[in-house]
């Protein structure tokens, strides 16, 4: 085990290494002592309170990163801090490193800053712990018209929990888009305005891991004597219940003790109600007892707000043509424009330049070739396809006319190249051929390269055109 833990250790360095300047490696990550590793969850040792608020707040993306991709997604880091007066007894802080796309750690950092308090801390769970992330409130929310239902509605719902006709309250809507800061913004109003209310958040994962533990342990009756003490639950990505028929059960249960006694329920789910597959009827009709509001992607105005915010509340001044290309280019969601955001400040603050827009374009040109690799198949046909005045269909078809058969080869080299498919997957993607055929298509594509310049080229052409439409 110690020896996982080292080594463990080890590699996160080659990773961290990577990514960090030489003398903020010495300073910040050598002194660091792996302490043990529990299945995916490393404990490290700090010298210190301020050393390990110092990583939280600068490097958590380059730790979750290294963690990632040493122990895999869903790693966790435990902090163990020396504690200066000689305390021994030092409980881990726990911090669940988020496993989804980029940013979200990164971010609490960010808006920690502001808020003096960025950590969810997991795991300490004091009997009333309301497991609320201070840094997510209604402050740091920023109005849209994209969020304007749902925010208002959870601002009447924090106003009088309980009370209004919006019980429960679901909130959906895409990744990234809002809906977990949203309802932690509930959460600390309600604590803020009715101290002595016991109010709960809980990611629906973990219900559903509680649940199974109290089933094994034979505990489900504190389990849910727990649940039932709650008079705000705050249950987030309701969709995890979809097929746990037993966590329905459950949940249907003290759903229904809850909302008799007049207790708020707010759930988030990341689709509407009617489309929550394998969730029971008699569940699903009480989802829609109360309001449902959807968060929708950011318009235009509402990026250029986020970007202004976030930057500001870092105290870092961003000259407004930057502002304006991001706002432009990253149309998807909150969480990549956080993402984006804080590359940018890496960036600047490590080689120890300006924010401008050249270095904006750089990191978008990063960025652009992580997208890369999701290009699909279908569009690498038709890419391909169009490049040589065929149609998709041409690709895929018995035919071994000569210009037929190269622009075949060119896109399964590309599909091999672009995309995680199996060399068995891509033969059947092109009308069912076998995986030789594919080995045999890139083999013919890479001699063609070493021999033909005009080859080249058109390959080079084709990865461009692939490579703007991905990003
Ligand atoms: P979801 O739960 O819908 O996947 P999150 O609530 O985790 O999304 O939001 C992703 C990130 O974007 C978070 O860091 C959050 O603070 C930020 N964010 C989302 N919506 C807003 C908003 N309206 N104003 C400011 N930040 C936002
Ligand atoms: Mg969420």
């Amino acid at each position: 085990m110690q020896n996982d833990c080292n080594t463990v250790w080890n590699n996160c360095l080659h990773i961290i290494k990577e990514d960090v300047a030489e003398q903020a490696f010495n300073t910040w990550f050598m002194p660091i002592v792996p302490l043990r590793l529990e299945g995916n969850s490393l404990t490290i040792q700090v010298p210190s309170q301020f050393f390990y608020e110092w990583l939280e707040e600068h490097y958590v993306h380059v730790l979750k990163k290294a963690l990632n991709s040493t122990i895999g997604e869903g790693a966790k880091l435990e902090y163990s801090v020396i504690v200066d007066q000689g305390n021994k007894q030092n409980a881990p802080f726990t911090i669940n490193l988020p496993n989804r796309s980029s940013g979200a750690g990164n971010n609490r950092a960010m808006a920690g800053k502001k808020m003096g308090n960025p950590f969810h801390l997991e795991a300490i769970t004091e009997p009333q712990d309301s497991q609320l992330n201070k840094a997510y409130s209604f402050d740091t929310f920023i109005e849209g018209d994209c969020n304007r239902l749902a925010r208002s509605a959870g601002y009447a719902v924090a106003k009088k929990p309980g009370v209004t006709s919006f019980n429960p309250l679901m909130i959906y809507g895409g990744v990234g888009l809002g809906k977990t800061h949203l309802v932690h913004s509930i959460g600390n109003e309600i604590k803020e305005n009715l101290p002595e209310k016991f109010v709960l958040y809980v990611s629906s994962e973990k219900f559903i891991n509680q649940f199974i533990k109290a089933v094994q342990n034979n505990e489900v009756q504190s389990f849910q004597a727990y649940y039932l003490q709650v008079d705000a639950l705050i249950i987030d990505d309701v969709q995890f219940f979809s097929g746990k028929e037993k966590t329905q059960e459950m949940f249907f249960h003290i759903f229904n003790h809850l909302h008799q006694s007049g207790k708020q329920i707010v759930m988030t789910s990341d689709r509407p109600p009617k489309d929550l597959k394998g969730l029971e009827e008699r569940l699903l009709s009480r989802f829609k007892w109360g309001l449902t509001a959807d968060l929708q992607q950011p318009d235009f105005e509402t990026r250029m707000a986020i970007i202004h915010t976030k930057m500001e509340a870092e105290g870092i001044e961003i000259p407004a043509d930057v502002c304006e290309y991001l706002a432009y280019t990253v149309d998807t969601n909150i969480r990549e424009l956080e993402g984006v955001l804080i590359s940018l400040i890496a960036h600047a603050s490590l080689n120890r330049r300006d924010i401008d827009l050249e270095l904006a374009k750089q990191i978008m040109k990063n960025i652009v070739h992580d997208i890369e690799t999701e290009v699909g198949i279908d569009y690498i046909q038709k890419t391909v396809a169009d490049y040589f005045h065929l149609s998709p269909d041409d690709l895929k078809a018995k035919t071994r006319k000569k210009e037929i058969v190269i622009a075949r080869q060119v896109a399964m080299y590309f599909a091999k190249e672009y995309t995680n498919h199996s060399l068995k997957s891509i033969g059947y993607h092109f009308g069912g051929r076998d995986h030789s055929t594919v080995i045999h298509a890139v083999q013919a594509v890479n001699d063609m390269m070493d021999v033909n310049a005009n080859f080249r080229h058109t390959l080079t052409d084709l990865q461009d055109k692939l490579k703007i439409k991905a990003a």
